[in-house]
């Protein structure tokens, strides 16, 4: 009699590993031996350093988050009640699962530095794109993957730092669950002459833990200003300071003779 589970739970078994990988393989977008081929190669970030309290901020900061209140941003609601509904406490906010996605009130005209802090679960739950999953977009730029990408496999192009279906991070510089980590996002604004000719492409370029893991990627950039949003996947990740700081950057040209 008890063979009589064992054909549906062996189905059931097969069935959740076949989820699992096509989880991971993104149903067939990227095989099993590309990601395999084209993992990018795990580095360890210096700097152990940041878990106890925030980095400090610069003086031309444009402050958005600093771990005080969400005043400075905004739900996915309309008129009066837009404010954004995550959880604040202890210097952090925290993802509320199914309340949205919460964006700055103000944008960032021009060139700008960003600056954000992040944290996915201590309790590691879920695998690939289950794990620790948010996200940053900053106005017109493909959004910068947060995820839980430490001794987590998923997609190339889906793990911590990459551009979400866009650029693969140049390596995986992820600590592990319940540590703070850091994004420091360079975002150039498409520029133009006067006759309308694109003199200088959109791009950016990502640090992740003070590694160079996207560099002047030319993916979005044609708006001329933006603010920041950050993604409800349903896990609870935390973010404390987040802050902004306009950039001049000049089109690039030769140097002087
Ligand atoms: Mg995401």
């Amino acid at each position: 009699m008890k063979y009589r589970y064992l054909l549906p739970a062996t189905l059931f078994v097969g069935f959740a590993t076949l989820q699992a990988q096509e989880s991971v393989s993104n149903a067939g977008r990227w095989s099993k031996e590309q990601i395999q081929n084209e993992r990018p190669a795990v580095v360890t970030p210096p700097g152990h350093t940041t878990d106890a309290k925030p980095g400090a901020m610069p003086s031309d900061a444009i402050v958005f988050f600093d771990g005080k209140d969400l005043s400075k941003w905004k739900g996915r609601g309309k008129g009066e009640d837009d404010a954004a509904k995550w959880q604040v406490k202890d210097g952090f906010m925290e993802v509320v699962r199914g309340t949205g996605a919460i964006q700055t009130r103000d944008q960032v005209e021009g060139d700008c530095q960003w600056h954000i802090e992040w944290c996915t679960p201590a309790e590691v739950k879920g695998n690939s794109q289950g794990r620790g999953n948010s996200g940053v977009f900053i106005g017109g730029y493909p959004e910068v993957q947060v995820l839980d990408s430490f001794q987590n496999d998923t997609y190339p192009d889906g793990q911590a730092s990459s551009l979400y279906k866009k650029s693969v991070t140049l390596v995986n510089a992820s600590r592990g669950p319940g540590k703070w980590q850091t994004y420091d996002i360079i975002c150039i604004r498409e520029k133009k002459d006067a006759a309308g000719k694109v003199i200088q492409p959109g791009s950016i370029t990502v640090l992740h833990n003070g590694i160079v893991t996207q560099f002047a990627v030319q993916e979005g950039g044609k708006a001329v200003s933006g603010g920041l949003s950050l993604q409800d996947h349903g896990n609870p990740v935390r973010f404390r300071n987040i802050w902004a700081r306009k950039l001049v950057v000049p089109p690039v040209k030769a140097p002087r003779k």
